[in-house]
């Protein structure tokens, strides 16, 4: 396992080009199909329980670098908007991402818990995004361990996730499952959330290629986002607010659920990029290091 993530990691250095064809496949839509045929099924969703972290990392595509006073999300909430869209619509993969999910680990056992009660049907695997820099208390690791669903993804950000081999140590005493991003070595830039000039071709093939719009649908303060970096943005100010963007989950205007699936399947399946694409360059694969921390003098 080792031989094998060095060879990878000669190669990205080598040609970081290639390896993005071989490994990263931005090109790649697997799930095309299934998204097209899925009416009662969203693939994948990020939910959003906090927007604070306990890293600062200056390229965070999400753009929490951003939050001068970020906030933890409620239960009450949470649970409120997951359940909302449960109550409509199952979920493949649930992500449950901050910023750093462990910051509101009171919050995420909570969610953590009424997913183990209600739509025990619907939520087929639960997933954790840390970096790794926090053991999470007993109450937080006995339910982690008390739901088989649940698995554990550590980003691996090196000497950064500090607290990665002691939470992984626990992880492998308690029986609960976990995976390691081995092959972050470089992070793609998605830029700052400025608007760029660039032609209405690149930004449809960035918006059809991306990752995110694929994988990262995401579930933040009531509302449904085709991407993370879309809802952050917005909420911060930094991005155009376009209400036929997203899908407001709590909107009067949606008379019973089977109106609310049918928004949200339709977002999910758009066609035409967001306007946040605009102000976004991953579909550049430029290459830069991962989790470089902002410094309080660097501009930002
Ligand atoms: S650890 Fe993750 S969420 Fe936190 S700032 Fe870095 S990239 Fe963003
Ligand atoms: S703004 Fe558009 S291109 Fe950028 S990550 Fe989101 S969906 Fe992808």
């Amino acid at each position: 396992m080792h031989i094998k993530k060095t060879v990878r990691k000669l190669l990205f250095n080598i040609s970081s080009g290639i390896m993005d064809i071989l490994y990263r496949r931005p090109y790649s839509d697997p799930e095309a199909k299934e998204r097209l045929r899925s009416e009662n099924k969203l693939l994948h969703l990020d939910l959003v329980i906090t927007e604070c972290c306990s890293l600062k990392c200056r390229n965070c595509s999400n753009l929490m670098q951003y939050y001068s006073s970020p906030c933890n999300l409620t239960s009450e909430d949470v649970i409120n908007d997951i359940g909302t869209l449960l109550e409509c619509i199952s979920i493949g993969e649930l992500k449950i991402i901050g910023g750093e999910p462990f910051v509101n680990q009171g919050v995420l056992t909570d969610v953590l818990q009424y997913l183990s009660e209600n739509y025990t049907q619907k939520v087929d695997t639960i997933n954790i995004i840390t970096n790794g820099t926090i053991i999470p208390n007993e109450d937080c690791i006995s339910t982690l361990a008390g739901i088989p669903r649940v698995i554990v993804t550590f980003s691996n950000y090196g000497n950064l996730s500090s607290h990665q081999e002691e939470f992984i140590k626990l992880c492998k005493q308690k029986g609960i499952r976990y995976s390691i991003i081995d092959d972050s070595f470089y992070w793609l830039d998605f830029g700052r959330p400025d608007k760029y000039d660039e032609p209405q071709e690149f930004v449809y093939r960035q918006y059809n290629n991306c990752y995110n719009r694929k994988n990262c649908n995401a579930l933040y303060r009531g509302c449904l986002y085709v991407c993370p970096r879309q809802a952050h943005g917005i909420h911060l100010g930094m991005l155009p607010d376009i209400n036929d963007e997203y899908v407001d989950l709590h909107a009067s205007s949606y008379g019973n659920t089977d109106e609310l699936r049918h928004s949200v399947i339709e977002l999910v399946r758009r066609k035409t990029p967001i306007s946040s694409c605009s102000y976004c360059i991953i579909g550049k694969y430029v290459h830069i290091p991962r989790a470089v921390q902002q410094r309080r003098s660097d501009p930002f």
